[in-house]
């Protein structure tokens, strides 16, 4: 795909996800969508070329195929192998080529409208199977169709691994990512990311920022106004990017890109740098701990650099999402067993899988479902799948031997679950005689009815942390992933501040520790105000740690108490935002 568009400049603005600039040359990734393929039939002139593209597609796609199975036989993965072998038998299938063949034929009618009811048509064949092995085989098919869709189309996307054949890092423009895209993607490939649709609280804005890869959203119609190879200018910290930029702009980043680079962190020696932070106070003298929210090894380095106390989150699911296929219990037990290390006995919390909603496995099946927002999420899933399950487990408490771990339990609404993850735990325990005091157990409060009544959940566990995130979209009822809802996902809502003051008092009162380990701590003067409503723990993104830090340590909580009460008073988001706004930050 090459530019056709005439060096022009052009700006596009969007919300900004992740700071940082980048200069690049763009690359588009686009979803295929089936729906809007389905509809979009029309008459071909040339019913010969026509054909011709479909065979020129079908050869693309088995050339693709065969240089994976070269590449993943190189790498030993020998499920890998079998599925790709597979899908080179399905691309063979000369049934459906000739049928398309001869509808082309017939109908003089565009070759995708065709292949994307065929897509259709097999998977209802697969969905009315009764054998849930032969199920799961769908997924198979419907990919090898699609990457023939995607050539057909001369669009890209992250599964066909387009990174593996750039020779040099691009800007991303995409329309929509899922986390479990952005995890496959080669990050020292990727300078930038824009994406057309996704809100500043989705897990991919959480992995560009937790990964410092400048990026931003809400840049309608970025995959179609731009192609591939556009020279393109991103400017994360303002909402801004430009196409084709001029001697200014360029003279402008040359300037930027320094002040940047001379931010950055200067050694690599983690524990030093974490002597060089002193335990962070209030002027009068109240401790409050500050820890980091992390998904890979590689930022463990950097929450120390930044001072981090500990690890108040680590998003297990980043592991597996950044994989091809299931990990086995010896790779992830090394992983914990290397994130512990490296955090030298410092607390590191742990939390069990966390899949399902927007975040689904490449390599395993789940439940299709109408609103996985609401459904098969977290604990939920794992308690389905009790092989997972296990092997995940005992990766954690295997490894609980090399540092200070605490075990946090994902998405729990109900004590009945509750109660069987215990259960588990304890049996995992007892079968592979792992000392049950060696960890710490709890729980996310991420769920309206746990936060409403927490505590018989206190009574349970040794510690909650609120996953606002999560909280605010259930109890506002605006799915987190859309940024059209942006305007009612009120985190400053005294309803909301209300809320996590109850949690906090009924921490105080079990003897529990409560953090808080949503975007919300990361923001210098949301931060201050948890600690007047009595939270005493963060956790947040290492590169949000020393603004925070600098916040908190220029007030007093007597202060931070009265202004946390005066917020809670109020009736409106907007008067807390007022409110806060007096506020000096740092
Ligand atoms: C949350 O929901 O606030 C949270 C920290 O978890 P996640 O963002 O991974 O859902
Ligand atoms: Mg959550």
């Amino acid at each position: 795909m090459h530019s056709e568009t005439t060096a022009k400049r052009l700006e596009l603005t969007g919300i900004p996800i992740a700071p940082g600039c980048a200069l690049g040359k763009a690359h588009l990734l686009r979803q295929i969508s089936l729906e809007a393929l389905e509809v979009n039939l029309f008459p071909v002139q040339d019913v010969a070329a026509e054909i011709a593209r479909l065979e020129r597609a079908v050869q693309q796609t088995r050339t693709q195929l065969e240089e994976l199975r070269a590449q993943v036989h190189a790498d030993d993965s020998r499920d890998l192998v079998g599925i790709l072998g597979a899908q080179l038998t399905l691309l063979e299938d000369a049934e459906l080529l000739d049928k398309i063949r001869d509808t082309i034929r017939d109908r003089a009618v565009n070759t995708e409208y065709l292949i994307a009811h065929e897509i259709r048509q097999i998977e209802a064949v697969f969905r009315n199977l009764k054998d849930e092995v032969m199920r799961s085989r769908f997924l198979d098919v419907q990919d090898v169709h699609h990457r023939l869709l995607r050539n057909l189309l001369e669009i890209e996307h992250v599964r066909t691994n387009p990174f593996r054949r750039l020779t040099a890092p691009v800007v991303l423009v995409a329309d929509r990512m899922l986390p479990s895209d952005i995890a496959l993607l080669e990050l020292d490939k990727i300078l930038g990311i824009i994406i057309e649709e996704g809100s500043t609280v989705s897990h991919v804005a959480i992995i560009a920022k937790s990964l410092g890869i400048p990026a931003m959203t809400e840049v309608p119609h970025a995959t179609t106004r731009l192609r591939s190879g556009d020279d393109l200018l991103l400017n994360a910290d303002t909402g801004q990017a430009i196409v084709h930029p001029d001697e200014n702009d360029l003279a402008w980043y040359g300037k930027t890109h320094h002040h940047h680079l001379a931010r950055r962190p200067a050694g690599r020696n983690g524990r030093k740098a974490a002597e060089a932070h002193p335990p962070c106070q209030t002027t009068d003298g109240v401790r409050i701990t500050l820890d980091a929210n992390i998904g890979s090894l590689r930022e463990v380095d950097e929450a120390l650099h930044a001072g981090a106390d500990g690890i108040g989150l680590l998003r297990s699911e980043f592991f597996y999402l950044s994989r091809q296929e299931m990990p086995t219990l010896e790779a992830e037990t090394d992983f914990y067993r290397d994130v512990l290390r490296s955090m030298h006995k410092r607390q590191v919390t742990i939390r069990l899988l966390d899949i399902g909603a927007d975040k689904p496995l490449p390599y395993l099946q789940l439940p299709q479902e109408e609103n996985p927002q609401l459904g098969m999420r977290g604990i939920r899933l794992l308690l389905r799948t009790p092989d997972l399950l296990k092997r995940h487990l005992r990766s954690i408490l295997h490894a609980s031997e090399h540092g200070t771990v605490r075990l946090l339990l994902p998405f729990i609404t109900t004590l009945h679950d509750l109660d069987r993850m215990l259960a588990v735990i304890h049996d995992l325990c007892r079968e592979d005689q792992i000392p049950r005091e060696r960890f710490h157990v709890g729980i996310m409060v991420e769920i309206p009815v746990v936060a409403l009544d927490t505590d018989p959940f206190m009574r349970r566990v040794d510690f909650v942390s609120i996953g606002t995130n999560d909280l605010i979209q259930y109890l506002f009822a605006a799915c987190r992933e859309a940024s059209h809802l942006q305007e009612y996902r009120l985190t400053h809502h005294p309803a909301i501040l209300r809320l996590l003051h109850a949690v906090a008092n009924a921490g105080k009162a079990h003897g529990k520790s409560v953090s808080v380990c949503g975007e919300m701590a990361s923001d210098p003067t949301m931060a201050l105000l948890l600690i007047g409503l009595g939270i005493r723990n963060l956790s947040l993104q290492a590169n949000a740690l020393p603004q925070v830090r600098t916040s908190i340590q220029k007030h007093s909580l007597a202060a931070l108490d009265k202004l946390a009460r005066e917020a809670m008073e109020m009736d409106r988001a907007e008067e807390v935002l007022a409110l806060l706004k007096q506020l000096q930050p740092g």
